[in-house]
C-alpha cells in the first residue's frame, strides 16, 4: 500500500463520522514526523506482518492481522480508542464481539502519551478509530490526514456533544491569560462558558473531557453504537440494545450526582490539581477553584495558587481537598496538611491503573465513587 500525499486532504463527512479525517489541521506537532514517516516505511514494507505483530503492551484484546475488510478472520470488527472512557462505552456497548484495543496503558498518564509506531499501525489497521479531540489529540489528526483513503470510520467524541473552553477561574497561575500558548494569552476571556462549534480553527482551547458529565456519556454512547453499527450492520441490533441498557445505567448515575448536587450543604469542589471536570461541574451547578485547569502541563503551582486554595479551604470550610487518580497529590497534600483537612481522589476517568483495569473497574464504577465522594465534600 503506497501512502499517498494527495490524499491528505480527503472528502469530510458530516456529524461525527469521518469528520476528523476530512479535516486537516495546519500544525501537527513536530515529533509526530518521523512517527509518520516510519508508519509509512513499516507500511509500505507489508502491513499483514507488521500488523500481526502490533500487539504491544498496550493491548488489551484480541488483535487481527486483517488489512481494510471490514470483518476479520475471527468475524469481527476492529475498534480502537485513544483513552479509556470510549474504550469502555464500547465494551458495554459490544462487549466481545469487537477486537477492542485501547492505546494508551493502563495506569499511563494520559497527558504524556505518545503514540508508538504500533499505535499508528493499529489504528491504520481498525475499521473503528475513537478519539477525543482536543489539544492532546492534535497528533490523531495529524496522522489521519496523512492516511490513504479506507473504510476506516473515525468517531471524535468532542464531536458528539455541546463543547465549552477551558477555563481559568480565580487562582490559577496567570489567571488573566491563557497557559498552553503564549501567543494566545492576549485572547479576551471572561471566565464564563462559550458555546463553542467544532467548525471553528481555534479548537486548541477546548475542554476535551467531554465525557466527565454522564449525560454527555450518554450521547457519546448514542454516537458509538451508530458507529459500530455503520462498520457491522450485522450486529446492530445487539449494539442498539446494549446502549440502551447502558444508557439506563447512565442515566441513573446522573440521577444520583443530581440528588447529592441538589439536597447539597455547599457546591463548591477545591481541587489541588488540574481540573478536567468542567462538563461535569456545569452539568450539576457547581463552582470550583484549581490549581490548573482542564489538561495544562503545568504542574508547578505558583506560591499565590497555594494561598488562594488554602485561604479558600479555611474560608468555606470544605471538608476535602479533591485530587484525580494517577496524578501528582502534592499539592493537594499541602493544602489538606496546611488547612486540617484531608485528600480524596475524584475519579476523572481518563484512564486506570492496571490494578483497577484487572479488576475490571469501569466508568460506572469509578462515577459511583465519585457519588460518596461529592456527598462527603458537599455536605
Ligand atoms: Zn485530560
Amino acid at each position: 500500500m503506497i501512502w499517498n500525499t494527495a490524499l491528505r486532504n480527503m472528502s469530510a463527512g458530516s456529524g461525527c463520522r469521518r469528520s476528523a479525517a476530512g479535516r486537516r489541521r495546519g500544525q501537527g506537532r513536530r515529533w509526530i514526523r518521523p512517527l509518520t514517516a516510519l508508519a509509512l516505511a513499516l507500511t509500505a514494507a507489508g502491513t499483514g506482518v507488521l500488523a500481526g505483530g502490533c500487539a504491544g503492551p498496550g493491548e488489551m484484546s484480541g488483535s487481527n492481522g486483517k488489512a481494510s475488510d471490514n470483518l476479520s478472520v475471527d468475524g469481527k470488527i476492529s475498534v480502537v480508542t485513544t483513552i479509556f472512557p470510549p474504550y469502555d462505552f464500547v465494551r458495554e456497548i459490544a462487549g466481545d464481539e469487537v477486537d477492542l484495543k485501547m492505546l494508551l496503558k493502563p495506569g499511563e498518564e494520559t497527558h504524556s502519551y505518545e503514540p508508538t509506531p504500533q499505535d499508528i499501525i493499529a489504528i491504520q489497521n481498525s475499521d473503528v478509530f475513537i478519539y477525543t479531540g482536543g489539544e492532546n489529540d492534535v497528533w490523531v489528526e495529524d496522522i489521519l490526514s496523512s492516511m490513504p483513503e479506507t473504510d476506516m470510520l473515525t468517531l471524535r467524541l468532542a464531536d458528539c456533544v455541546d463543547t465549552v473552553e477551558e477555563e481559568r477561574v480565580e487562582g490559577m497561575k496567570g489567571s488573566a491569560g491563557h497557559s498552553h500558548d503564549e501567543e494566545s494569552g492576549e485572547e479576551a476571556h471572561d471566565g464564563h462558558a462559550h458555546a463553542h462549534g467544532h467548525e471553528e480553527e481555534s479548537v486548541h482551547e477546548i475542554d476535551e473531557h467531554v465525557w466527565t458529565s454522564p449525560v454527555n456519556a450518554s450521547l457519546i454512547t448514542e454516537q458509538i453504537a451508530d458507529t459500530l453499527s455503520q462498520a457491522d450492520p450485522s450486529r446492530s441490533d445487539l449494539y442498539r440494545k446494549n446502549t440502551l441498557a447502558y444508557q439506563e445505567k447512565l442515566s441513573d448515575l446522573d440521577r444520583r450526582f443530581r440528588e447529592v448536587a441538589d439536597s447539597a450543604k455547599r457546591n463548591l469542589l477545591i481541587f489541588g490539581d488540574r481540573f478536567p471536570f468542567r462538563y461535569f461541574a456545569d452539568e450539576y451547578g457547581l463552582d470550583y477553584y484549581a490549581a490548573f485547569p482542564g489538561c495544562a502541563g503545568d504542574t508547578e503551582p505558583s506560591a499565590a495558587t497555594m494561598v488562594f486554595l488554602i485561604e479558600k479551604v479555611r474560608e468555606k470550610k470544605v471538608p476535602a481537598v479533591l485530587k484525580m487518580e494517577l496524578s501528582n497529590d502534592d499539592i493537594a497534600n499541602a493544602v489538606a496538611e496546611a488547612t486540617g483537612t484531608e485528600v480524596k481522589v475524584f475519579y476523572s476517568c481518563h484512564n486506570l491503573s492496571a490494578d483497577d483495569f484487572e479488576n475490571k473497574e469501569t466508568y460506572l464504577s469509578m462515577m459511583q465513587k465519585n457519588v460518596e465522594t461529592l456527598k462527603e465534600v458537599l455536605n
